[in-house]
């Protein structure tokens, strides 16, 4: 029924169906590791233990594939646990991942450190241009790992022409939906076989949980993934579901304020005499702003800024707000500032994946737009315009 309706009225009631019991408006927390069976085999509803099923978990689950227009969601304890539960269930020793040559840290470390000495090999290069695409699908490739926007440059990756390319080639295209979530892009629809998610950030929405999704549009390939999160045992818990399925029902409000909120942001440090480059994809010239234009309906909370001052700079600023709060991660309600370098990329230094030293990362929350402003504004007084300045 919920598949007929808008997406907003999805994220409110998809898998969201009152208590059958007892008629509660909100679907209760199923806080249970297991079920009483009525004789030896005999499940209620076919629950069993807390590891095969949750209610809770699966009207989370249910949530996701709708929003996504997947036949399946299934949930993990974190994004990395959702990408691991999806990589084993396809790669195999001799498998070739290309992925993007700026993808999410955590997803390049999982390849390298865990699936890489297992045999799988894996080459990074840029998504954003076609030729190096062309290139690297010359040998054979068993999966594309696409991100985008990226996490911290802002790249934009076309996500059909991508997909086109690699299932000529006989690839299955996963997409990282992370930070445009599908409030603002829906990869299924253009052409990707997978999305997963770190639902710790926008999907949840209030930095009050861990938690990751695979969503699916094969059911053979959904069954696989299942029984993965079943037979490794990384599963969400009931009450992370439960909040993660309440932060949900608000996602297209807050992905609209997080979405006006960054865009004026961005619009005001291109201006400032201290930031040499904003990267944020929703400004007109920036690279990718066009596609982006065509396959998000708005251009999401996260951008990046470069400093004059270079690595002093960023790193001042990072430490001299007082509204956006220091800290990894992102997609709350409340904005956070980052210094990737040595943060959420540290892990990558010295590797293709390295970040620029003056760089400074904002996931723009959606408290009043003005103040976010002054704080910036104040901020990088303090820095000092385009000199490293010591504050104290
Ligand atoms: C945070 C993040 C992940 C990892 O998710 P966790 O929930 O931290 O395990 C993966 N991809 C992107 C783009 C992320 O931002």
């Amino acid at each position: 029924m919920e598949d007929q309706h808008r997406f907003a009225t999805r994220a409110v009631h998809a898998g969201q169906a009152p208590d059958a019991t007892t008629g509660a408006i909100t679907p209760p927390i199923f806080q249970t590791s297991t079920f009483v069976q009525d004789g030896i085999g005999g499940l209620r509803n076919g629950f069993e233990y807390g590891r095969s099923g949750n209610p809770t978990r699966i009207a989370l689950e249910e949530q996701v594939a709708a929003l996504e227009g997947g036949v399946d969601a299934v949930a993990f304890a974190s994004g990395l646990a959702a990408e691991d539960g999806l990589l084993r269930a396809v790669l195999k020793p001799g498998d070739r991942v290309v992925l993007g040559n700026d993808a999410y840290g955590g997803t390049y470390r999982l390849l390298k450190r865990i699936h890489e000495p297992a045999g799988v090999e894996l080459d990074a290069v840029d998504l954003s241009d076609p030729d190096e695409v062309e290139r690297a699908f010359a040998r054979p490739v068993r999966l594309l790992w696409v991100e985008t926007p990226t996490n911290p440059l802002m790249r934009i990756v076309d996500i059909a022409a991508v997909a086109a390319v690699a299932h000529d080639h006989g690839a299955l295209v996963v997409v990282d939906n992370t930070f445009a979530s599908p409030a603002l892009q829906q990869p299924l629809a253009q052409g990707a076989d997978v999305v997963v998610h770190s639902a710790t950030k926008y999907l949840g929405g209030h930095s009050d949980l861990l938690a990751g999704v695979v969503v699916l549009r094969e059911p053979e390939l959904a069954e696989r993934v299942r029984f993965l999160q079943f037979a490794a045992g990384a599963v969400l818990a009931p009450f992370e579901a439960w909040l993660l399925t309440r932060g949900i029902k608000t996602l297209p409000l807050r992905m609209r304020q997080h979405s006006e909120n960054a865009a004026a942001i961005a619009r005001t440090l291109a201006e400032h005499p201290a930031v040499t480059q904003v990267h944020y994809p929703g400004l007109p010239g920036s690279p990718g702003h066009d596609v982006a234009a065509r396959q998000m309906s708005a251009f999401g909370g996260m951008l990046s800024v470069r400093l004059a001052g270079g690595e002093a700079a960023a790193r001042a600023l990072a430490e001299s707000t007082r509204v956006f709060a220091l800290a990894e991660s992102l997609g709350g309600v409340e904005s956070l500032i980052g210094y990737p370098s040595a943060m959420t990329h540290a892990s990558v230094r010295g590797t293709p994946l390295a970040v620029p030293e003056d760089l400074v990362r904002l996931s723009v929350g959606i408290e009043d737009v003005a103040d976010l402003q002054q704080d910036l504004a104040d901020a990088l007084a303090r820095v000092g315009a385009g000199r490293p300045v010591a504050i104290g």
